[in-house]
C-alpha cells in the first residue's frame, strides 16, 4: 500500500471562478453538465448516467442549479450551501424544467453542453429551446481541467506510485506459459492491492499481439523469445494511473534490443524537451523525429500521448496538428512505440507533470529492459 495521503485540498469554488472566466471568454451564458467526470470535477458528486436527467447548470453568476430526480435529494443535501436544487418528479419533463430556468426559453442565449451528456438529452434540450445557440462544453471545461492544482498533482502522483508498485511486483512473477488473460488478472489484482480503488481496462500483448497498440487480451501464452507489452492503470481517489512497460521472455535478439533502445530514447528525449510554452505537436515531433531517424517512422502508429486526470484520456493530446500550448500544471503521458506487424511491439509510457523546470515524472519505474525466464 502506498502511504501517500494528499494534504492539499480540492477547492470547488476556485474551479467555478475559472469556469466562469472561460465562459465569459467564449461568450457562453450557460454551461450544462450531465453525470460525468466534469460533474465530479465541479461538485465532487458522482451522479450516475441514466435515462433520468441529472444536470448541473452553471450561469455567469449566482448559485449553479442542479436539476435532478427528486428521490435522489438525500444524496446531495450536503451541496445545498453552494447549489440551488431543482428536483423533478417522475411525471414531469425535466427538459422543460431546464428551459424554464433559462431566460426567454433560450432566445439569443448561448448554451455550452458538456461532451459527456447523452445526445438523447441534448436533442430534447434543443427541441425545448429551439432559438438557443448550442456549443461544445469542452470549449469551457478543457482549458480549465488541463491545468491541475497541487492537490490534483498529488493524487496523480499517488496513483502513479501505486502503478509503479504494481509493475515492480508483477515483473517478479513467473511468465513462461502464462496467458495474456492471466497476466491481466494479475495486474488487476495488484492494482487494488497497491492502493487503487478501481481498475482500468489494460492491455497485454505477447509476441506479435504486442504489435497492435490497442490489442486487449487473448489466451495466447508467453514463451521464450516473446516480447510482451503491458499497459495498465486504475483509479485512486478519482484520479488515474497509466503506465506501459515492455519486457522480454528469454534472451532478446539484437534487433529487439535496438528497437527497445530507440523507444526508450524517444521517451527520454520527449521528457527532457517538454517545456511550458511549447505546442503539443512540437513535443510529439521530438519523439517522432528520433524514431524516424532510426528508420521506423512508419512503425510509430499513434500520437505521443494524452492528458490524464479524472479521465484516463483527456486534453492535452500530444499529436500532429495540435496547437495547444503546453503549460505548467498539465499532466500527460509520454508513450512512444514501435510496432512491427507479425513480430513484436515496444512501448514505454510514463505520466509526467509539466513544471516551470520541465517535465517531472509521476511514474518512477525503471526503463531498464527486463529479461525474464
Ligand atoms: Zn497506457
Ligand atoms: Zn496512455
Amino acid at each position: 500500500m502506498i502511504p501517500t495521503t494528499p494534504s492539499a485540498t480540492i477547492d470547488h469554488g476556485e474551479r467555478l471562478n475559472r469556469v466562469r472566466a472561460e465562459m465569459a471568454r467564449h461568450g457562453v451564458d450557460y454551461l450544462l453538465i450531465g453525470p460525468s467526470t466534469d460533474m465530479v470535477y465541479m461538485l465532487g458528486y458522482p451522479a450516475r448516467q441514466s435515462e433520468r436527467l441529472t444536470l448541473l447548470m452553471i450561469g455567469r453568476e449566482g448559485k449553479p442549479h442542479l436539476v435532478m430526480p427528486s428521490f435522489e435529494l438525500a444524496r446531495v443535501q450536503h451541496l445545498t450551501g453552494t447549489l440551488e436544487l431543482n428536483p423533478w418528479t417522475e411525471a414531469e419533463d425535466p427538459n422543460r424544467l431546464v428551459a424554464s430556468l433559462v431566460p426567454g426559453d433560450g432566445d439569443g442565449v448561448t448554451i455550452a453542453v458538456g461532451g459527456q451528456l447523452y445526445t438523447y438529452f441534448l436533442l430534447r434540450l434543443q427541441e425545448v429551446m429551439p432559438r438557443a445557440r448550442f456549443v461544445s462544453g469542452d470549449l469551457v471545461m478543457e482549458p480549465v481541467r488541463m491545468r491541475k492544482s497541487v492537490a490534483e498533482v498529488e493524487r496523480l502522483r499517488a496513483a502513479g506510485r501505486a502503478a509503479d508498485a504494481v509493475w515492480e511486483e508483477f515483473i517478479s512473477l513467473p511468465m513462461v506459459g502464462v496467458s495474456e488473460k492471466e497476466m491481466l488478472a494479475h495486474l488487476h489484482r495488484l492494482l487494488i492491492e497497491k492502493g487503487h480503488d478501481a481498475i482500468g481496462g489494460g492491455i497485454v500483448g505477447i509476441g506479435p499481439n504486442g504489435a497492435s497498440p490497442h490489442h486487449h487480451v487473448s489466451d495466447r501464452r508467453a514463451a521464450t523469445g516473446d516480447a510482451v507489452v503491458v499497459d495498465f492503470g486504475g483509479t485512486r481517489q478519482d484520479y488515474r494511473s497509466d503506465i506501459t512497460r515492455t519486457f522480454h521472455v528469454g534472451p532478446p535478439t539484437q534487433e529487439f534490443r535496438r528497437v527497445y533502445e530507440i523507444v526508450n530514447e524517444a521517451n527520454q528525449l520527449a521528457s527532457q524537451a517538454a517545456r511550458p510554452g511549447m505546442r503539443a505537436e512540437e513535443l510529439d515531433r521530438v519523439a517522432r523525429d528520433h524514431i524516424a531517424r532510426a528508420g521506423y517512422a512508419e512503425a510509430f502508429l499513434h500520437r505521443l500521448g494524452h492528458g490524464i486526470g479524472l479521465d484516463g484520456h483527456e486534453g492535452p493530446y500530444l499529436v500532429r496538428g495540435s496547437e495547444v500550448v503546453l503549460d505548467e500544471g498539465m499532466t500527460f503521458s509520454i508513450e512512444p512505440g514501435i510496432y512491427l506487424e507479425g513480430r513484436f511491439g515496444v512501448r514505454i509510457e510514463d505520466i509526467v507533470v509539466l513544471t516551470g523546470r520541465g517535465a517531472e515524472r509521476l511514474n518512477m519505474s525503471s526503463h531498464e529492459l527486463m529479461v525474464v525466464g
